[in-house]
């Protein structure tokens, strides 16, 4: 299993205990787990399970038996030929993360810290969510026999809210943004010493969307592509991303990270990394009230904006938006050539590749890896705006064969 040396803040690089704490004394900056890894080489994973828990000596639980796992990870990497020939790619990749378990990437998070939860010993979990967290939170706290409470904006989706409350969640909607949910998930997490994933857990949260880095990474061959699309919200998964693939790096299963180009995906209407980034700033200033389709991206303060800006610099990256109605047109170009269903985060990711190859950002040969990570089961109500709704017929063969060329 995984050795933890120590918490160190991101900031000012102070070191602590690994302990249930998440914000550095000194300057209040975040806090990353740090590890003594064992020594690994590529055969090490080859025949493990096939859930991101086959790298559990890069995760932060320091004993097996706190593991809870729902079966999420290893999810397909596609190679999208149809997609990439629309596009004008020749080696285009979907790491199709909308399959798992609650169809969504959250599972990876979610199932880090809900397994730390359980090592810690803390008696109920929660989160603040824009819908997807809600129900990776639910599933995994249900599985290990945790009370949840999840706090969310009232407006998020139906299903969303349908599945969440499923698993047995406490639903606490709010009226408000996400920025008033979280606030208030982060006081109630203090004060009832309740582990909120996403916020007092983050240090240990946060690592599990790196498996998106080691999973790409082994998919390959352990090649490290040339262009990363991320869909970006709290910035949280890309920070993660290039820790997993630095990660690996220091282990030496992949070489050339400094080559990669991180492409940051965000709403029109919810933007905030990417006004900083194309006004050249290194502060975000936050979205009052966001105002998109893609509500799981609906965050207008992201907690990781700053780190992402940085990443993009370190990266040769890049920050693009896509409008709502660039949104729903990805979605579909996805589903009619790669038979994928993803939620508008999903075509989030789409639409700014689609932006980053018209504007000549991205060449025709690059290994390009698009990240879908989230269903369109979860989002129907929006997509039937632009599509036709079938007209019911009488059962009469005759007649619908007339409708069959
Ligand atoms: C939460 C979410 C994101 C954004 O992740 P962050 O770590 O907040 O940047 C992207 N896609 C989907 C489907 C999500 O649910
Ligand atoms: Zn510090």
């Amino acid at each position: 299993m995984a050795k933890i040396k120590s918490l160190q803040c991101r900031e000012c690089k102070k070191e602590y205990a690994p302990t249930f704490r998440y914000i550095c004394e000194e300057c209040f900056g975040p806090l990353d787990v740090n590890y003594d890894f064992p020594t690994i080489n590529k055969n090490t994973f080859a025949n493990r399970e096939h859930t991101y828990w086959r790298y559990h000596e890069l995760l932060p639980i320091e004993s097996k038996s706190n593991i809870v796992s729902i079966g999420a990870g290893l999810t397909p990497l596609i190679k999208a030929d149809k997609l990439g020939k629309v596009l004008g790619l020749n080696n285009l990749y979907i790491k199709n993360d909308s399959v798992n378990p609650t169809f969504s990437f959250k599972d990876r998070p979610a199932g880090v810290a809900i397994s730390k939860a359980k090592e810690f010993g803390l008696s109920a979990v929660g989160c603040a969510s824009t819908g997807n967290l809600a129900s990776a939170t639910a599933a995994h706290a249900a599985k290990g026999g945790f009370p949840c409470y999840i706090f969310a904006p009232s407006d998020i989706e139906h299903a969303k809210i349908t599945q969440a409350l499923s698993y047995g969640a406490n639903f606490i909607a709010v009226d408000g943004t996400y920025d008033d949910a979280n606030r208030i998930a982060a006081q109630i997490g203090d004060s009832k010493g309740i582990g909120i994933v996403n916020i007092n857990m983050r240090s240990y949260y946060v690592e599990g969307s790196k498996t998106l880095a080691y999973e790409v990474a082994e998919q390959l061959n352990w090649q490290v592509p040339d262009q990363l699309v991320v869909p970006v919200g709290s910035g949280a998964m890309l920070n993660a991303i290039c820790k997993g693939f630095e990660e690996l790096e220091g282990l030496s299963l992949v070489n050339k990270v400094s080559n990669m180009h991180m492409i940051a995906a965000q709403p029109e209407g919810c933007a905030p990394i990417v006004d900083a980034f194309k006004k050249n700033k290194t502060e975000v200033i936050p979205v009052e009230n966001p105002d998109t389709i893609a509500k799981s991206l609906a965050i207008g303060d992201p907690g990781d904006g700053q780190y992402v800006l940085k990443r993009l610099k370190q990266y040769n990256g890049y920050a693009e938006e896509s409008s709502n109605r660039e949104i729903l047109d990805a979605i579909l170009l996805l589903a009619k050539t790669e038979g994928i269903f993803t939620e508008p985060a999903g075509g989030v990711s789409v639409a700014v590749l689609k932006k980053m190859v018209d504007a000549g950002k991205i060449d025709k040969n690059d290994s390009v890896v698009c990240y879908v990570t989230g269903n369109g089961l979860k989002t129907t109500e929006v997509m039937m705006e632009v599509l036709t709704k079938p007209q019911t017929m009488q059962a009469d063969a005759a007649k619908i064969a007339a409708l069959v060329s």
